[in-house]
């Protein structure tokens, strides 16, 4: 196992447990809104006898142990090494971005995993953008289907910024990274900018308090609707819990994509604004009635 950090207690992290969490090295997708470019290009600095030797004494105080990353079943031995935390007596949880279906199947089958939480990245046709990866959409099917077999589970959505081809309207404190495209996508949307001007303030007002902007430049409720649509799709049913988070920027050095980082956006857009969480919790309520904002 390749683990490049260990926190001791954590919370949080599972629900309802006291849980040490183990972060894995590497990932197969390239999330542009990701913040974990650090675990992710560390070296690997903690055994998993380290993690074994602090859990042995502690069971009771502790009781389960989180797999996340990175993708921890990108680690060829994970396996082996979750059957020596169950054997410990601990719970476990694993978080997965679903990419590899037949993994979970052999961790299911092996009764293995107490908790697998999914992360859905959006609805199937934004899946490659958002991963920023090719992406095998029923292998994602697939894994969905798996997850929900677990003894507990969730999926999950962050709604996070994204760049798009088609309308752009990713902008940035220095200015915006396409000019000749941003003016103008500015004024179809009608926003009070003039034209070859820096970002203003106005922009920035107009755009958090109203969802159809913020819907250019996140995850937009209809988009968010088509991931939920996908995992009822994926399961023949709608009763999955189902959280939204919100996105939270970074600085440049533990974002993927640094045009994401806090250094690089106005303080309006650095996080998901709450109008727009609301709206998409309203829309995604339809389809999946047990979503809740994380
Ligand atoms: S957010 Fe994306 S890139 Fe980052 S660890 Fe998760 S799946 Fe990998």
């Amino acid at each position: 196992m390749k683990i490049t950090r260990f926190l001791r207690e954590s919370y949080s992290d599972y629900p309802g447990k006291v849980a040490s969490v183990v972060f894995t090295q590497a990932c197969n997708y390239k999330c542009p809104s990701c913040h974990a470019k650090q675990i992710l290009n560390s070296d690997y600095s903690v055994s998993q006898e380290q993690v074994l030797q602090y859990l042995n004494p502690r069971k009771g105080f502790v009781n389960a142990v989180v797999l996340c990353g990175g993708e921890p079943i990108l680690q060829p031995d994970i396996k082996n090494f979750v059957k020596q935390i169950k054997d410990l007596g601990f719970f476990v949880k694993l978080d997965t971005n679903g990419s590899h279906p037949e993994i979970l199947q052999d961790l299911l089958k092996e009764n293995l995993v107490d908790y697998a939480a999914m992360d859905i990245k959006g609805p199937p046709y934004l899946y490659k953008q958002l991963a920023g990866s090719p992406i095998n959409i029923n292998n994602l099917k697939k894994a969905i289907s798996i997850v929900a077999k677990f003894p507990d589970y969730e999926f999950r959505t962050t709604i996070c910024p994204l760049i798009r081809q088609d309308k752009i309207s990713f902008i940035s404190k220095s200015g915006f990274n396409t000019p000749q495209l941003a003016v103008s996508d500015l004024e179809r949307l009608k926003l009070p900018v003039a034209k070859g001007k820096k970002i203003c303030g106005k922009y920035s007002v107009a755009c958090c308090g109203d969802s159809k902007f913020l819907g250019n430049f996140f995850i937009s409720p209809e988009e968010a609707v088509d991931a939920a649509k996908m995992i009822v799709q994926a399961t023949g049913n709608n009763t999955h819990k189902y959280f939204l988070q919100k996105f939270v920027s970074r600085s440049q050095e533990e974002m993927i994509d640094e045009r994401f980082a806090k250094e690089n956006l106005p303080l309006e857009l650095q996080e998901t604004p709450k109008p727009h969480l609301e709206a998409i919790l309203k829309a995604v309520s339809v389809h999946l009635p047990n979503t809740k904002i994380r």
